[in-house]
């Protein structure tokens, strides 16, 4: 079986190794298909499409965006873009911008209520990526704030949190028509996070191409519900890993969390066939 692990994060944005060294795990564990899908960032590319070549591993462009959906955020996943087109790069920058405006709104907060992290010391971590929550989040514990990454979250930083700060979204029609346009198809992530089916077929309606039916948080009966709603909708079925590798979510999860190679083939016949919709 040829495994495709759909789902993975780079230094490009809350990862912590490099597009080289994701590409070389992904070969150590026998993944030969994957997807790099950085939030806001389709800055890995191209170079992680020759470090696969150089490992035997076929790397597909993707991107991680989110999207505001009855006010809650939901991440879209986009595969096979091009990830020269103009209009998403100039989209993808601005996405950054905001990310380092609302990065400081947070720390802002955080000061106020007697954590005195710094900004610099949270954008030093970031580096060249899309800086988010996870990055204050290690910032936090690494100088001491609070003893855990998550507790970070709980206590401070986690939705309705007293140092929370929105970021831009995009509505969901608008993510997946930047998508669409980029030449990529998007898919639903990690689902499991839904609690109503009503906001599922909301976001099917929106024209989505597919879901992501396997994920690290899901369940086994999240995987059968999911999967159940890809056929009923002739929807294409994702999965990966999600990796990011460190704490956040160590290497467990690298190479056993994947699709057969046929569902990639299904998805490159939905897009080289012309049969995409118009959106
Ligand atoms: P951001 O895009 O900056 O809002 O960060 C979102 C990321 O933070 C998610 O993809 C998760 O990896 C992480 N995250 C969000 N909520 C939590 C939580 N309660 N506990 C741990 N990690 C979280
Ligand atoms: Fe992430
Ligand atoms: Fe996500
Ligand atoms: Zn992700």
């Amino acid at each position: 079986m040829i495994k495709a692990d759909m789902h993975m994060h780079t230094t490009y944005s809350d990862g912590i190794f490099s597009p080289y060294e994701v590409v070389k795990k992904c070969k150590q564990r026998g993944l030969s298909v994957i997807s790099i899908t950085d939030h806001d960032s389709v800055d890995a590319f191209p170079d992680a499409i020759e470090y696969g070549k150089e490992f035997g591993v076929e790397v597909i462009p993707g991107v991680e965006l989110s999207a505001l959906v009855d006010d809650r955020d939901v991440h879209i996943l986009g595969y096979f873009l091009d990830y020269t087109n103009k209009r998403l790069l100039e989209y993808l920058e601005f996405f950054r911008r905001e990310r380092v405006k609302r990065a400081e709104r947070i720390v802002a907060k955080l000061n106020n209520i007697n954590v005195p992290l710094t900004i610099e010391s949270v954008l030093e971590r970031a580096g060249h990526g899309a800086v988010g929550r996870p990055h204050i989040a290690s910032a936090m514990v690494e100088e001491g704030y609070i003893e855990t990454y998550h507790q970070a979250f709980e206590k401070f930083i986690g939705n309705g949190g007293p140092a929370f700060e929105k970021k831009f979204q995009l509505t969901l029609k608008d993510a997946i028509q930047l998508i669409s346009s980029s030449g990529g198809l998007s898919f639903l992530a990690h689902p499991g996070r839904f609690t109503t089916e009503e906001l599922l077929h909301q976001t099917i309606r929106s024209g989505l191409d597919g879901i992501e039916v396997i994920h690290p948080s899901h369940q086994p009966s999240h995987t059968s519900y999911y999967r159940g709603v890809v056929n009923e909708y002739f929807l294409l079925e994702s999965g990966g890993s999600d990796f990011h590798g460190g704490k956040k979510n160590d290497d467990e999860v690298l190479g056993n969390f994947y699709i057969d190679e046929s569902r990639v083939n299904m998805m490159k016949h939905r897009l080289f066939s012309g049969n995409s919709p118009k959106k």
